[in-house]
């Protein structure tokens, strides 16, 4: 979790009834929270399956299998692993792609930390390049000036659930024998030229956070796009041994093998997945009836020059995994979230560049110029959006955005 996620647990608190008296000494009540995890209601009834009925607890029962199988079947995914989340999904793949200390790894600076992390930790060296400002992806015009001799991996991470130009980015890697890793955290559902984000690049990683538009608390998943990848990602994923092999009778004893560590998330953990895939269409179309709302509402403004909305490229298919404007400045930003504050919503900004960080100047460098990094990244804002909001709240949102604009 990002500074501003952590704003918005302490917003959910409140909205939770911790503070007892509202608006006393000052403090203001969100009653619109800027998330809330998605329940659809068959969760619970999965979680006591997996407890009372299958006696399974631990990883790789019949739900990590039914989810595995459903990205499997529904993207079109030669094979899906369920992680312990979005960044050990990611930890993964780096491992996979064998990072060696020195390797460079090319991604965006507008990012979450641990499409950084994953590759720093075991030594690569991060070069950052800047975003386009229509969708605040990987400018992949840029990516071929950052390659050197020592290049191996290529992130783009598709921001919002917005595709980032796969066709070039994959011909580019082609042309370089680069591998690439799509950070497809927030993409789930989402597609470019028709193909599901995650499914593109050599490995694509998914997150089920509480953030995500499908979530088990904490996890995620690992596609691989390779099958030549699928025998070292099971080892790697089960501690390091060829367990899976041994389960399939392939083999007559488990042995420790090869790296690895723990990465498969509990039946409980799935369970509660498993409720959300089965209704991921229905998720999906409440988020975007949402999303489109919103844009609809504010597009007078972008009209007017006030404000500036996503872009969806032609060949992109949004999941609506956030919805987010861009305000004058900063200042403009902050007397906008405080407005809507004030009016009960709870708006946040998003990620602070990488590469200008301590940790991403220690880690790694920006090829090229910050000509949109920075600036765009401090006017971004985003509005309340999660799966279950009511018309009213959604109005409530509108209204106090609209008043802020026409002021
Ligand atoms: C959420 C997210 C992650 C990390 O996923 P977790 O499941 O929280 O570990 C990584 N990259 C991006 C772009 C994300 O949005």
């Amino acid at each position: 979790m990002g500074i501003q996620e952590f704003a918005c647990v302490a917003l959910v608190l409140c909205d939770n009834g911790h503070i007892k008296e509202p608006k006393r000494n000052g403090t203001i009540v969100i009653t619109i929270p800027f998330n809330k995890p998605p329940l659809v209601g068959t969760e619970l009834g999965y979680v006591r399956e997996a407890v009372e009925v299958n006696r399974h607890i631990s990883g790789d029962g019949d739900f990590t299998k039914r989810c595995n199988g459903w990205i499997e079947e529904h993207f079109g995914a030669q094979k899906a692993l369920l992680t312990t989340s979005g960044t050990t999904a990611l930890e993964m793949a780096a491992i996979l792609c064998e990072i060696q200390p020195g390797d460079e790894v090319i991604l965006p600076s507008y990012t979450f930390t641990t499409t950084a992390t994953s590759f720093s930790n075991i030594g690569a060296k991060l070069v950052f390049v800047d975003v386009r400002p229509d969708t605040m992806n990987i400018d992949e015009t840029l990516i071929e000036a950052a390659i050197t001799d020592k290049t191996k991996v290529i992130v783009p991470v598709h921001y919002a659930g917005v595709a980032c130009e796969m066709d070039t980015i994959m011909d580019i890697a082609r042309r370089h024998n680069l591998l690439v890793v799509e950070d497809a955290a927030q993409g789930v559902m989402s597609t470019y030229k028709g193909r599901a984000l995650g499914t593109i690049g050599d490995f694509g990683c998914y997150s089920f956070h509480e953030t995500k538009n499908y979530s088990m608390g904490e996890g995620g998943a690992l596609v691989i796009n390779n099958e030549a990848f699928n025998d070292r990602a099971e080892i790697i994923r089960e501690k390091g041994t060829n367990r899976s092999r041994f389960f399939r009778g392939q083999v007559d004893k488990y042995t420790w093998v090869d790296v690895g560590s723990s990465y498969l998330p509990s039946e409980m953990n799935a369970a509660y997945l498993w409720a959300q895939l089965e209704e991921a269409d229905r998720i999906n179309e409440n988020r975007l009836a949402i999303w489109r709302a919103y844009y609809e509402a504010l597009r007078p403004f972008e009209e007017a020059g006030r404000v500036v909305l996503p872009t969806i490229p032609a060949e992109c298919k949004h999941n609506a995994h956030m919805f987010y404007l861009k305000c004058r400045d900063l200042a403009d930003r902050t007397a906008f979230i405080n407005h809507m504050k004030e009016h009960g919503c709870g708006c946040v900004f998003h990620y602070v560049p990488l590469h200008s960080s301590p940790a991403g100047q220690r880690f790694g460098r920006m090829d090229g110029k910050d000509r949109y990094t920075t600036p765009e990244s401090e006017r971004l804002v985003r509005l309340p959006l999660f799966f279950g909001m009511t018309d009213g709240e959604r109005q409530t949102v509108i209204d106090a955005a609209i008043a802020y604009f026409t002021a």
